[in-house]
């Protein structure tokens, strides 16, 4: 099974209309690249406007709520981000997870709300320092993959995203054989969980401090589809190059 590259983009709280430009500059380049699909995901009011900017690019959402309505102050629902135009959301991100109280469960239903919309989805999982540090990894990021993945879902419209917590936003990374035995360990988890054929469709990303430097190396380790990138995507300077280093594999 031949899987696309795919490279993702997370502006998270970042983002005024005039970074609109940089969007632009983004699908133009990428572009150049017709092996690689590029997603960008704004901070929500900025979906509008980049769908209507870039009309048929990948935008999406950084998070919704599990509910399609109510009385959910602050929150946006997935059939909200599907009608300003997103294609995509990001569900599980560890600063949602961390910085908000999420658990699996509330993953798992988010990333079950968000399919039942017609969005794709991109979740992500990652262990802390601490865990990383005892030897215990794996299991834990098994665990929540266990915990977070809906119960049916379209294989090509729900891809993992493995982002360490110590990696993202830090220039620290794996090594490139613990990013494929963290894949690789994945890619079975799903095999038992949906099935061979679903697993060998769905995506992987690699999460974490990824950049134009070690972009080729760490999208080349084993069962790696692409990434996940956060502080480098903001940029057309530093996010082109991870795709041309994407579309060079
Ligand atoms: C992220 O937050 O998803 C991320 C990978 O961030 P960064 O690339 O900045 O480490």
């Amino acid at each position: 099974m031949t899987r696309r590259k795919y490279v993702v983009g997370n502006w998270k709280m970042n983002g005024l209309i005039a970074a609109l430009d940089e969007a632009k500059a983004i699908f133009a380049a990428a572009e150049a690249h017709s092996s690689v699909d590029v997603a960008l995901c704004p901070p929500f009011t900025l979906i509008g406007a980049m769908v209507a900017a870039v009309p048929g690019a990948a935008v999406g959402g950084q998070d919704c709520h599990a509910s399609a309505s109510g009385a959910f102050t602050g929150s946006v629902a997935a059939p909200m981000l599907a009608d300003a135009g997103a294609h995509l959301v990001i569900v599980g991100h560890s600063e949602r997870r961390e910085g908000f109280g999420e658990s699996d469960t509330d993953v798992r239903a988010k990333a079950e709300a968000a399919l039942a919309a017609g969005l794709s989805v991109i979740l992500c999982v990652g262990e802390p320092r601490a865990v990383r540090e005892s030897g215990g990894a794996i299991p834990y990021v098994l665990a929540q993959v266990a915990g977070s993945l809906p119960g049916e879902f379209d294989p090509a419209r729900l891809a993992v995203a493995y982002e360490p917590i110590w990696a993202i936003g830090t220039g620290l990374v794996p090594t490139v054989a613990d990013v494929a035995d963290m894949h690789g360990a994945i890619r079975a988890k799903l095999n038992e969980q949906a099935g061979s054929e679903a697993a060998s469709v769905m995506r992987l990303l690699y999460g974490g401090s990824v950049n134009g430097d070690n972009a080729a190396e760490l999208l080349g380790a084993g069962d790696v589809d692409g990434a996940l990138v956060g502080g480098a995507s903001l940029t057309a300077a530093k996010f082109v190059p991870i795709v041309e280093a994407a579309a060079s594999l």
